[in-house]
C-alpha cells in the first residue's frame, strides 16, 4: 500500500519471505501479495476480495465517482500526520497503479510480454510531486486511467492472461483486477482517515 504501507514494494525485510515456489532446483523467496498479505477481508479497510472477477472490475470502475464524492466540498490537500500523501496524492497513486497494471496486461496481450516486475511507487510519487497536484486534476486523471484500464483488463481476464511477476510468481489478469480494486478501496479508506483527522483538528 502506498504512503508508508506499500503494495508494490513491501517494507524491506518484511513480508516478502513467507513462502516460496519451486523454481528449477531452488526455492526462492516470494513476495506475499493480495489477500494473503492483507487478509480477507483486509484487516485495515475491510475489503472483501471478490471471487467474481467481474465484481472486481466493477469496483475499479466505481472508483472515480467514489473519490469524487468523498472529496466534494473538500480542499483535497488535507493531511494526516501518519500518512505521506494528501487526498489528491492518494488519488494520483491509484491512478498510476491502474495505469501501470493496465499497461502490463496490455504488454501481455499485444506483445506476449508476460514477464513483469514491481515498480517503486514512492519514487514515482516524488517524481510526480503527488502532494502538489491539483485535486481536480488528480480526479480527472483517475477518470482517464479507469477508462483506459477498462479497455484492457476485462479483455485480459476473458483471454485468461497470466503475468509472470518476478517476485510474486504467476499473476492472472483476474488477480490483477482484484489487487487493483483493493488498492483503490484501501486508499478510499486512507482518504477517509485523513478527512476524519482534519475534521477533528480544524485549521485555525
Ligand atoms: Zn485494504
Amino acid at each position: 500500500m502506498a504512503g508508508f504501507t506499500t503494495v508494490e514494494q513491501p517494507a524491506a525485510g518484511g513480508s516478502g519471505t513467507a513462502h516460496g515456489i519451486a523454481g528449477g532446483l531452488a526455492w526462492r523467496p516470494m513476495e506475499r501479495w493480495g489477500a494473503d498479505l492483507y487478509g480477507d477481508p483486509c484487516r485495515d479497510c475491510g475489503f472483501a476480495w471478490p471471487r467474481d472477477p467481474g465484481a472486481a472490475v466493477r469496483r475499479v470502475e466505481e472508483l472515480p465517482a467514489r473519490f469524487s464524492d468523498l472529496l466534494a466540498g473538500r480542499d483535497g490537500r488535507e493531511r494526516h500526520p501518519e500518512l505521506a500523501w494528501n487526498p489528491a496524492g492518494y488519488v494520483s497513486h491509484v491512478t498510476d497503479n491502474l495505469r501501470a497494471w493496465a499497461e502490463r496486461l496490455a504488454g501481455a496481450r499485444l506483445a506476449g510480454a508476460v514477464a513483469v516486475t514491481g515498480y517503486d511507487q514512492d519514487l514515482l510519487a516524488r517524481a510526480r510531486r503527488y502532494n502538489d497536484i491539483a485535486p481536480a486534476a488528480a480526479l480527472w486523471s483517475l477518470e482517464g486511467a479507469v477508462h483506459a484500464w477498462a479497455r484492457c483488463v476485462p479483455a485480459a481476464i476473458e483471454e485468461q492472461v497470466v503475468l509472470r511477476h518476478d517476485t510474486r510468481g504467476p499473476q492472472r489478469a483476474e488477480d490483477v483486477a482484484r489487487n487493483n480494486a483493493h488498492d483503490g478501496v484501501h486508499h478510499l479508506w486512507d482518504v477517509r482517515r485523513i478527512l476524519a483527522h482534519t475534521d477533528g483538528h480544524p485549521r485555525p
